[in-house]
């Protein structure tokens, strides 16, 4: 399967994308995750999307298709591919719509997770990740015993560069401006599913196996 995940910053793409890498195979490809690696990595890529990033705007249209394309290309996208933040806007829509029918590929859903914006707010303000484990928690929805353990094993709760409240209401202007018309694009083209994503992750998984037809991995 080649599947979009759309949704606003702090709507659950990455992790739902993730499980769907874990249990059913298919490639997480997340344009976030590739710019953080350059980011980290220091490559004249990374140091020129750092700025950019950290200020809550979109990176050049041509860098992240270029990584698109580079990706998709490596053998393991062939057994299918879980797109997580990209596109981001209608002329990213277009690029990839190009790049898959050069590559005589179809794309089998557009998924939206939609969730509440105040729920958006506290997931984005509260998300930490584990210095240790690398675990993303939440310091309003996690379990306080998983925060503990965070805490009890040496580790410590970081914030991610972009989620300060500067940055994050930003993102989410970027979303509404820029995002949030894909999902008319991909309704007209008959590709939209909707998934409502708040609520524990399991029932969210649950709902988006659903939506795309999958069974449960036994
Ligand atoms: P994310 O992890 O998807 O929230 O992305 C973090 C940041 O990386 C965004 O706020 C943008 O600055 C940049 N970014 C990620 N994906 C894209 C994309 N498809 N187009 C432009 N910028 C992107």
């Amino acid at each position: 399967m080649r599947i979009i995940m759309l949704g606003a910053p702090g709507s659950g793409k990455g992790t739902q994308a993730q499980k769907l890498q874990t249990e059913c195979e298919l490639v997480q490809i997340s344009t976030g995750d590739l710019l953080r690696s350059a980011v980290a990595a220091g490559t004249e890529l990374g140091r020129k999307a750092k700025a950019i990033m950290d200020a809550g705007d979109l990176v050049s249209n041509e860098i992240v298709l270029g990584m698109i394309e580079a990706r998709i290309a490596q053998p393991d996208a062939g057994r299918g591919f879980v797109l997580d933040g990209f596109p981001r806007n209608i002329a990213q829509a277009e690029g990839l719509q190009s790049l898959l029918a050069r590559n005589r590929i179809n794309l089998d859903a557009a998924v939206l997770m939609d969730v509440p914006f105040d729920i958006l707010l506290r997931r984005l303000t509260g998300r930490r990740t584990c210095s240790t484990t690398g675990q993303v928690l939440n310091i309003y929805f996690s379990p306080q015993a998983e925060l503990d353990a965070c805490l009890a094993a040496g580790g410590e709760l970081r914030q991610r560069a972009d989620d300060n409240e500067e940055t994050i209401r930003n993102r989410l202007e970027v979303y509404e401006q820029q995002t949030a018309p894909l999902i008319e694009y991909y309704d007209e083209r008959g590709l939209l599913q909707t998934v409502a994503a708040d609520g524990p992750m399991d029932q969210v998984y649950a709902r988006l196996l659903d939506v795309l037809g999958l069974d449960r991995p036994s």
